[in-house]
């Protein structure tokens, strides 16, 4: 290690307390997508104690902090997700919103935090060849999408997704290369292997009231339509290919409205996930088959609205610079390089930040129970905040000393697989709505 690195590892050491209680304080204030309100503000308020420029509202609660190194030729994004899964049986989850970190965002963005602090030091920042944007990000995790349609309509929002989100804005633009990070219950892991990409759909049945006792035949059973449509679905499943990974995996969020009333709406969220952007259309196409063959076979109306929600990760191999830092931040631990092979059935919007710009990727670990549970819990602080402060700062000087030979390095293998416009034309393809009124019939 050189003396740059010795000081990053030393002031984040020294901050340790305030690091650990902005990490414990977002952990036990956990905000869902898009309403990260006091979340983004926390993470604001300490770049601006550190002096850093920021750039607030984007994309309704990201926030960008700059560091202005010596020459500004390029820029580092260090990137932290804000939002929270509704797991409202989580010991720490909020009581109004059931908003809970059982995918340890908070852990990233406290990560971010730290960084943040060792990196504006000055005799550090002046050894930076380029910039570092400390930046929060929205709504990774896809839920609420009724609500998120609802921000499009009022025309707040255009995509599901933070990044996709942020992307459309432009606010990548200033963005050569980026880092991310992610809790993990395996430790220390550099790089990933692939994931599926998704498609969002809100499927409304719409039906007719009547008394579910005495007149059942004057209405038109919703909830029935949306059981045979679940059920028509199921049998799609056998028409999925093993190796295109397919999952769909639908929720009702309303279910009628009291129970002596025959149900005239019912409300399906979903998911269609797979590997490639062929198996998420077709599967797609079989899951509208499947919802409106329902309404069909009880005369109901139908509406499906599709969103766009996230591009299949790309293979990345362990980066060796983030190796390197990983090995300094905790020479105790065993490193694993991910399998560039692998491939995880979940996703992520980074899937789209990789399609527009290269993005290097580490997990850390101190967590257990289970990502998405109740049982989601940080076990070990130090590993988990600490430790993933460390590896940014380390990686982001490691990148940037010497007149940002390394990121200049990188950017200059990388081809994007879209410009911003061809990404948001293959967005745009993919929104739309269908109605299907089978009442009449
Ligand atoms: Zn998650
Ligand atoms: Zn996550």
């Amino acid at each position: 290690m050189d003396r740059i690195e010795q000081r990053i590892i030393a002031i984040i050491d020294q901050n340790k307390e305030k690091i650990i209680s902005f990490g414990r304080d977002i952990y036990t204030h956990a905000e869902l997508g898009y309403k990260e309100f006091r979340t983004a503000a926390k993470f604001a308020g300490v770049l601006k104690e550190l002096n850093l420029q920021t750039e607030e509202g984007l994309a309704i609660t990201g926030v960008k902090g700059y560091l202005k190194g010596g020459r500004q030729e390029v820029s580092l994004a260090l990137i932290g997700e804000l939002d929270a899964l509704k797991i409202p049986s989580h010991p720490f989850a909020n009581s109004e919103t059931g908003a809970a970190h059982c995918c340890g965002h908070n852990v990233q963005l406290t990560g971010v935090v730290g960084a943040a602090l060792a990196l504006s030091n000055p005799e550090i920042a002046a050894a930076l060849g380029g910039e570092v944007i400390f930046f929060a990000v929205p709504a990774e995790e896809y839920g609420e999408i009724e609500f998120k349609n609802q921000l499009k309509e009022e025309g707040k929002i255009r995509y599901g997704g933070g990044k996709c989100e942020l992307i459309r804005l432009g606010a990548f633009d200033d963005v050569d290369l980026a880092i991310v990070n992610h809790s993990g219950e395996d430790g220390i892991s550099i790089g990933s292997g692939s994931s599926n990409g998704f498609v969002s759909k809100v499927v409304r049945y719409s039906g007719r009231e009547a008394h579910a006792a005495a007149a059942p035949e004057k209405g038109i059973n919703a909830l029935n339509a949306a059981s045979l449509g679940l059920a028509a679905l199921a049998f799609q499943r056998e028409t999925f290919r093993d190796q295109d990974a397919v999952r769909v995996h639908p929720i009702v969020t309303k279910g009628g409205n009291l129970v002596n009333v025959v149900p005239n709406e019912v409300v399906i969220e979903t998911l269609v996930r797979a590997r490639n952007v062929e198996a998420i259309l077709d599967a797609e196409k079989k899951t509208d088959r499947a919802f409106k063959a329902g309404a069909q076979a009880i005369g109901a109306a139908i509406e499906i609205a599709t969103m766009p929600g996230y591009l299949p990760r790309l293979p990345q191999p362990a980066s060796t610079i983030l190796i390197e830092a990983a090995r300094e931040a905790a020479p105790q631990a065993v490193i694993h390089e991910a399998d560039p092979a692998s491939h995880k059935t979940s996703s992520t919007d980074v899937g789209d930040l990789e399609h527009v710009l290269p993005v290097l990727g580490f997990y850390t670990g101190g967590v257990a129970g289970g990502a998405h549970t109740d049982k989601f819990a940080i076990v070990d602080e130090e590993a988990a905040y600490i430790i993933t402060a460390k590896i940014f700062a380390l990686a982001a000087y490691k990148l940037l000393r010497d007149n940002a030979a390394k990121a200049r390095e990188l950017t200059g293998q990388y081809r994007p697989k879209y410009t911003r416009e061809q990404y948001i034309d293959f967005m745009e393809d993919l929104i739309r709505t269908e109605n299907k009124n089978y009442k009449d019939e």
